[in-house]
């Protein structure tokens, strides 16, 4: 393995604080993401030895170095927090992939740290393993994440509402780098450091914007603001809700981090939200993107002293950059759901229909899911068939039949064949998503000692665009349905 610690190391000792985390009493390994370990340059046989177990449950280092809990602050529902930092949670270092990416390894759920405040920096396994299902599925979706390589119980009990099995999950992401980690130093009026940082993270992420350019931060702005527009949409087209898109979960890598209260559409509502603690609705489906450009705002905040000496022109720059996550975001996301529903080519009313499509499987209550999968079955699309499609709205079938119309008239400008359109969709609307019942009956169930249901849904997961008949697919009955998700913290 190449394990480096460029975070610890090359940057100055108030980024990051050292932890030696104690050992667990009885660490057993729960799953191990096989072939990502194979990718990471890391041996699996290895990682289920003594030594391997304590790489991954306490962060111990073949070299001996310290893991750290890294700095940083964040706007949590929209308060400001001016030190929040890895309470649970240590940075074991950066390995080094096969291809010759760098991976940043976490350990969640590692004990105290300088940043633990009123907490007991432990993790339960039930969000351990949700993370592990969650954040796989949304790589198998193709979707930027952090992933999850490694589930470790840790022989503890830990006490939440009820007493409950401790865990360790083993993460590796881009990098952990938050827009809150820039609010720290910033904060504090520290602009030395947010330039520091800054700088490393264009060396890290983007390796084609040049350390000596003059406009570098703006490049970086620019990269992260489109990363994030691209994000967002992604999620959207998945049916995907975050549920604490707080700046200190807003990645500069625009990858998907912090698998919490987050959760999955059910039945199409863009105002839905599952987070126990979300009564606002700040994070609700499809306010997302609007938080999205909030947070890089607050981003942005941090670098106006870096984008131009004079406040006037740094403000003047920094709005024409965030500008553009609008257009970008409106670019990606009519683009994808044009996908969705089958045209390839580009059409000025795609917009009209595509809400209209919506606003009828909203009015419908139909499963997000499981209607744009029925839209991509080849009863719809080689027969025109929309009967199933019409089954998957409770009411106002009608309205059904005026969308088909509007398909099929659409399709007309399209040169594709049926049966690649066909290939298209089905690679696009997937079949299987971690429903959020699903997951509830997988953490129900390794809670009490059987890890089978994990272990099927996980494998599931792995092709959610594949055609099956396995199950997962299935929307929940009205006594399955998961309301509220909870941190699990
Ligand atoms: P999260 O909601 O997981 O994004 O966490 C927000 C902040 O609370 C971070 O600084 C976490 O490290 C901290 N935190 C969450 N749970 C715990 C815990 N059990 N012990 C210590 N700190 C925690
Ligand atoms: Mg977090």
């Amino acid at each position: 393995m190449l394990l480096s610690h460029h975070y610890a190391q090359d940057l100055p000792s108030n980024f990051s604080s050292p932890v030696t985390p104690k050992p667990s009493p009885n660490p057993q390994i729960i799953a191990l993401n096989e072939p990502l370990a194979y990718e990471l340059g890391l041996d699996p046989h290895w990682l289920r030895s003594d030594e391997g177990i304590a790489f991954l449950s306490q962060g111990k280092r073949p070299d001996h170095l310290s893991p750290v809990a890294m700095a940083y602050a964040g706007h949590q529902f929209g308060q400001f927090v001016p030190s929040l930092g890895d309470g649970r949670a240590l940075l074991v270092g950066e390995l080094t992939s096969k291809t010759g990416e760098m991976f940043d390894l976490h350990l969640k759920g590692t004990g105290l740290t300088p940043f633990s405040r009123g907490g007991d920096g432990k993790c339960a396994l039930g969000p351990a393993l949700r993370e592990y299902l969650v954040s796989e599925a949304m790589h198998a979706l193709g979707i930027p994440t952090s992933r999850a390589l490694a589930v470790i119980t840790t022989g503890e009990t830990i006490e939440r509402e009820t007493p409950l099995p401790g865990a360790i999950i083993a993460r590796v992401a881009r990098s952990h780098i938050r827009v809150g980690t820039f609010q720290y130093f910033a904060a504090k009026g520290d602009i030395k450091s947010v330039q520091t940082l800054a700088d490393f993270t264009i060396q890290r992420l983007f390796p084609t914007i040049q350390l000596d350019d003059p406009k570098r931060y703006h490049a970086l702005l620019t990269e992260v603001t489109q990363r994030h527009a691209s994000l967002v949409t992604q999620w959207l087209s998945v049916g995907f809700i975050h549920g604490v898109m707080n700046t200190d979960n807003f990645t500069l890598s625009g990858e998907t981090l912090d698998y919490g209260p987050c959760a999955f559409l059910d039945v199409y509502d863009p105002m839905k939200t599952f987070s126990f603690i979300d009564q606002h609705k700040r994070y609700a489906y499809g306010k997302q993107p609007q938080i999205a450009l909030w947070n890089l705002s607050r981003l942005t905040e941090c670098l106006l002293p870096l984008l131009n000496e004079d406040e006037d022109s740094a403000i003047q720059d920094a709005h024409s950059i965030l500008h553009k996550f609008d257009s970008s975001f409106h670019h990606e996301w009519t683009n994808l759901f044009r996908h969705k529903l089958g045209f390839e080519k580009k059409d000025e009313k795609d917009l009209q229909l595509l809400e209209h499509f919506l606003e009828t499987i909203h009015k419908g209550k139909a499963d997000f899911t499981q209607i744009f999968r029925t839209v991509s079955s080849e009863n719809a699309v080689l027969h025109n068939d929309y009967r199933n499609v019409r089954e998957c709205v409770s009411s106002n079938q009608g309205y059904i039949d005026l969308c088909q119309t509007e398909i099929m008239h659409r399709l007309e400008n399209e040169t594709r064949s049926p049966a690649e359109r066909l290939r298209a969709m089905k690679a696009t609307n997937p079949r299987i998503i971690p429903r959020n019942h699903l997951i509830e009956q997988v953490i129900s169930a390794a809670t009490k000692g059987d890890f089978s249901p994990f272990h099927s849904l996980h494998a599931a997961l792995k092709h959610p665009y594949a055609d099956g008949n396995d199950g997962f697919d299935a929307p929940p009955h009205p006594n399955e349905i998961v309301e509220h998700t909870y941190c699990g913290t």
